[in-house]
């Protein structure tokens, strides 16, 4: 098994050892602080009392989460998405957290990488892989419990010599194009291809998958014709193991498409996929916190500019606080055009141009934070920072409010 997994790592895992790096990184002996500074000892800054942004994950609201989706999806098992370092809570982090919760049957990556780190950090329960294995890793992934998506047309062939090198049928999910166009077997060409595979003694189909293209008059083509085709299968011998369709945008529009078992990724973190109108389906809460402290609180003076650009100028002396989190950290650039920070119990506007590293808060004609406070920029805490609400403000995708959160950020449980 060592072996196993240390084949994987010198593919590159690079991106994904975040904790790991941070420990070395932390660990290197580092200069005495200089009298006046304050001084962070190396293991408080992996906890957040330095002045490094973090991220905070909240196991007990993912479980919230996942039992509320459970409830809506009427007790279904849930394939919990953890693609994208889990929606950029971080895979360590949350895998395990996911694992013990009953309602959640495995878990499902897009990234072979991402399905060994579930594994590093101690998942137990199956995790689907869907995109495309190699036949040089194949084996291996079979080995640490993986399920493959197979899709192509010589999948027979490949998931028969896995069979082979592991000595048991291979189990997979069955990838299904219903007109996405992106991934899956085109369904117009795939029932003969579909008998041949459950038909085999060396493959073991668990299930049968699609995605939906979230276009409200498309998505019941799509359906129909993925009943259809598993109905046909099955009428010629096919074993199609659990159908499974519904992402976090159909488990809220879609009741129809929950099946067998349901598929969601968003949800379970906390967002809503589109508008703020589904709230009453689930009561989901961010199970993350973006946060930072204070570096900088100064009194503008009249005519006075805030960062690159001079977007913002003062018209009154105004006060302002910079907190050391920006873009290249995954605060999206767009929030100065709307949206607010939580500091202490008050919300303040991001003004001027998030830059990499900073942005910067308006606090008003009087001095309200200090330096050294905590602030949130994204999490449950205040409706305004609700990842729904930055993104509306943003005027992007919430999508990309968690996905872009940097992989680089100290990574804590919530207290
Ligand atoms: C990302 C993804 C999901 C989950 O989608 P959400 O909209 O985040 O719920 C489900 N299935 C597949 C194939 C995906 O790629």
């Amino acid at each position: 098994m060592a072996m196993t997994r240390r084949s994987f790592l010198a593919g590159g895992l690079a991106g994904l050892t975040t904790p790991a790096v941070l420990d070395a990184a932390i660990s290197r002996p580092r200069p005495a602080a200089a009298a006046g500074t304050p001084r962070v000892h190396a293991r408080d800054r992996a906890a957040g009392a330095g002045f490094d942004p973090w991220l905070e994950v909240d196991a007990a609201a993912l479980h919230g989460n996942v039992s509320a989706i459970a409830t809506a999806a009427g007790d279904r098992p849930i394939l919990a998405v953890v693609k994208n370092n889990a929606y950029g809570l971080g895979l360590a982090q949350v895998g395990p957290m996911l694992d013990t919760h009953d309602a959640v049957a495995g878990l499902a990556v897009v990234k072979a990488e991402e399905a060994v780190v579930l594994r590093r950090a101690g998942v137990q329960k199956p995790i689907l892989l869907m995109g495309l294995f190699s036949d040089e890793e194949g084996a291996d992934l079979v080995r640490q419990g993986v399920r493959l998506t197979p899709f192509t047309d010589d999948a027979g062939k490949r998931l028969a010599r896995f069979a082979r090198l592991t000595g048991r049928p291979v189990p997979v999910h069955l990838y299904l194009d219903t007109g996405m166009g992106r991934l899956g077997m085109p369904y117009h060409r795939a029932l003969s291809w579909i008998v041949e595979l459950a038909g085999r003694r060396d493959v073991r189909v668990e299930g049968t998958f699609m995605t939906f293209t979230e276009v409200d008059d498309f998505d019941p083509v799509q359906l129909e014709r993925f009943i259809h085709l598993a109905a046909e299968a099955k009428r010629r011998g096919a074993a199609l193991g659990a159908l499974h369709a519904a992402s976090s945008h159909a488990l809220f529009h879609r009741p129809e498409a929950y099946l067998d078992m349901v598929r969601p990724g968003l949800a379970i973190y906390g967002a809503y996929p589109s508008d703020t109108r589904q709230r009453t389906l689930a009561a989901l809460r961010p199970a993350l916190r973006l946060r930072a402290r204070v570096v900088r609180v100064e009194r503008l003076r009249p005519g006075d500019g805030v960062s690159y650009g001079r977007n913002y100028i003062a018209e009154r002396p105004t006060w302002v606080a910079t907190l050391p989190v920006g873009h290249a950290d995954g605060y999206p650039r767009r929030a100065v055009e709307g949206a607010e920070v939580l500091i202490g119990s008050r919300t303040y506007r991001a003004i001027g141009a998030v830059s990499a590293s900073h942005t910067v808060v308006e606090l008003g004609e009087e001095k309200t934070v200090e330096i050294g406070d905590e602030a949130i920029l994204v999490g449950p805490d205040h409706p305004a920072i609700h990842p729904n609400t930055l993104a509306e403000r943003a005027g992007i995708s919430v999508y990309d409010v968690l996905m872009h959160l940097s992989a680089a950020l100290p990574r804590r449980p919530s207290q």
